[in-house]
């Protein structure tokens, strides 16, 4: 028999839920055309647009997990031969490429060093005329925050290029204005700081990206056009929603009780509690003798990297933390899997309680 645990998810994401978006899934499913589910799909994308800081009409939770948030945002906007020119500075910008590449953009991957954020000034620098630029806001893989109100300037500067932002570790968890930093297409995730479980994907899209967008993408679950017809502004005015797909109807009404809880809260007051947060984790972190791996000043407070100390077994740790204490952090990623910790204090996570449990935790399994 499968045992049922509880843990303390205090990796890079899924986190625990807010008790409201669990209490959610509990409740009686609604078929997906039900009127009672049209509301609660309705509200859903305006508490988004909320989150999201826009107006963009269309704006929806996509039925998939953030990653098709990413193909999405390429698939709908890249046309054959289109220069999209992606900062690279951890594990999913360099996913970004990968899919820009494979949706038959010409890709002009600007690297920098994993654990600093992405340089304005070189991304505008490194092509006269790209139709996309595209950067993660908080990169999960290196615990870095990205400026992308100063990228979104420069790209206005610079070209009529569209910017695509990949938000999944930051909507809910940190400053996030989509239409005051110009971003054009953005895409994100339930399952960090909006506290729901992971399975869908928080997606905007502006009026200007939505009219360059490819008109037949090779991906037709993915195509906005015909997701227009299932939610939000199209299905509204035409009177009547139609079937693209089945939603899941269940994760929805989870999503519509997290962004109500987050907004309830108020966003401001959700950005302090996780800046708040991260701050006193990095001090305690920092004052137990251990090395921050993101450049300071611009570490995210919702994922903290932790360089593992010489002669310390990375996965040990992690796998006394889980069977002793129910406490599970994150490994790194790439050539940095075995010598980083990523600790995620994430949605309700993002408490004085939650850090004391896990310094006093790692304090123990590190015996300092
Ligand atoms: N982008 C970032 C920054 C992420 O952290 C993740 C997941 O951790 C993704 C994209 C992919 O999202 P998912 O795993 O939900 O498909």
């Amino acid at each position: 028999m499968t045992q049922i645990v509880e843990r303390h998810l205090f990796g890079p994401g899924p986190t625990n839920p807010y008790p409201e978006a669990t209490e959610a899934l509990g409740r009686p499913l609604l078929g997906h055309l039900d009127p009672v589910f049209i509301q609660i799909m309705d509200e859903t994308c305006d508490f988004l647009r909320a989150a999201w800081g826009t107006r963009n009409a269309r704006t929806l939770p996509l039925s998939a997990t953030g990653s098709a948030g990413m193909e999405a945002s390429f698939v709908n906007t890249v046309h054959p031969g289109d220069v999209a020119v992606i900062a690279v500075n951890g594990l999913f910008g360099q996913r970004m490429c990968e899919v820009a590449a494979r949706c038959g953009a010409e890709v002009v991957a600007v690297e920098h060093a994993w654990g600093t954020p992405v340089d304005p000034e070189r991304v505008v620098a490194a092509h006269p005329n790209p139709a996309i630029v595209a950067a993660v806001h908080a990169e999960t893989s290196t615990g870095v925050r990205s400026d992308i109100s100063t990228l979104g300037e420069a790209v206005r500067a610079s070209s009529d290029a569209l910017l695509v932002v990949d938000a999944v570790t930051s909507i809910g968890g940190i400053e996030l204005r989509a239409d005051d930093w110009g971003i054009d297409v953005g895409y994100a995730g339930t399952q960090k700081c909006l506290g729901v479980a992971p399975g869908l994907a928080p997606f905007t899209i502006s009026d200007k990206a939505f009219a360059r967008r490819v008109e037949r993408p090779r991906s037709w679950y993915l195509d906005l056009g015909l997701l227009g017809g299932y939610v939000g502004e199209a299905a509204a005015k035409g009177g009547g929603r139609t079937y693209h797909h089945t939603a899941p109807v269940a994760m929805v009404a989870s999503l519509h009780a997290g962004l109500r809880r987050v907004l309830d809260e108020g966003l401001e007051n959700v950005w302090a509690r996780h800046a708040d947060a991260g701050a006193l984790l990095q001090k305690g972190l920092q004052e137990m003798g251990l090395e921050l791996f993101a450049q300071e000043g611009h570490r995210l407070p919702d994922l903290t990297t932790v360089c593992v100390p010489d002669a310390v077994d990375s996965a040990a740790v992690r796998r006394e933390l889980l069977e002793r204490y129910n406490i599970e952090i994150g490994a790194g990623v790439g050539e940095y899997a075995g010598s980083l910790w990523r600790i995620g204090l994430m949605g309700p996570n993002a408490r004085p309680d939650a850090v004391a449990l896990i310094l006093a935790a790692l304090g123990e399994v590190l015996g300092r």
